[in-house]
């Protein structure tokens, strides 16, 4: 476990937050078993949501507890804990172990941080849907209605309205949909941080 101190640890959650209320709010298990492996480009990853699930209730569980809950070896759960670790989702505690010379490690979940790590990556995917629907609601489109290849009025222009791939002579396209589906989709990710922050819309 000595890798442990060499990983850089990532940024920490500010407190302006108080920890009374343990950056919990809106925080539920359902949405933290489905957002933290997104964070960590580790979605289905077994050991992973073993560990998250098995740390949810908020007491310290050890490496080799963890191990056994989730059914895997012990170094397969450490090796995802100090990745979890090296992301700032988790601490450790080192506990003596009665009459034995050696410690054994206590994890937590780092609800503070993690829940602030998910806050920054709802805000940078409303930040990028937000870019996409203004080029959606400030261009007009064409498309190939052979292979699908979409351009902007401008592109369709330069190429005198015919796909540039095939040929084929373009048609206009309605992109309500898609800037229907961009505005419900940032509505949905702006609730759901309103949520987790805590912060509710005067209304
Ligand atoms: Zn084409």
């Amino acid at each position: 476990m000595e890798k442990l101190s060499s990983k850089r640890r990532a940024k920490k959650a500010s407190s302006e937050r108080s920890a009374e209320k343990g950056g919990q709010v809106g925080l539920d298990a359902k949405t933290i078993e489905e957002l933290v492996p997104i964070l960590l480009h580790s979605r289905g990853n077994p050991v992973i949501s073993g560990i998250i699930k098995n740390l949810e209730s908020g007491e310290a569980v050890s490496d080799d507890d963890l191990a056994a809950l989730i059914g895997v070896k012990v170094n397969t759960v450490r090796t995802e804990l100090n990745e979890l670790y090296a992301n700032g989702m988790v601490t450790f505690e080192k506990r003596k172990i009665p009459n034995q010379k050696w410690y054994a490690y206590f994890w937590k979940l780092d609800m503070n941080n993690i829940n602030y790590l998910i806050q920054q990556r709802i805000k940078k995917v409303i930040e990028i849907l937000n870019k996409r629907l203004q080029y959606e609601t400030s261009h007009s489109f064409f498309y190939c209605p052979k292979d699908g290849k979409r351009y902007t009025f401008e592109e369709a222009l330069e190429y005198g309205f015919r796909c540039t791939d095939c040929g084929t002579q373009l048609q206009a396209q309605d992109n309500k949909e898609i800037v229907e589906r961009l505005r419900s989709e940032i509505s949905r990710l702006t609730q759901l941080l309103e949520s987790i922050s805590g912060q509710r819309k005067e209304s």
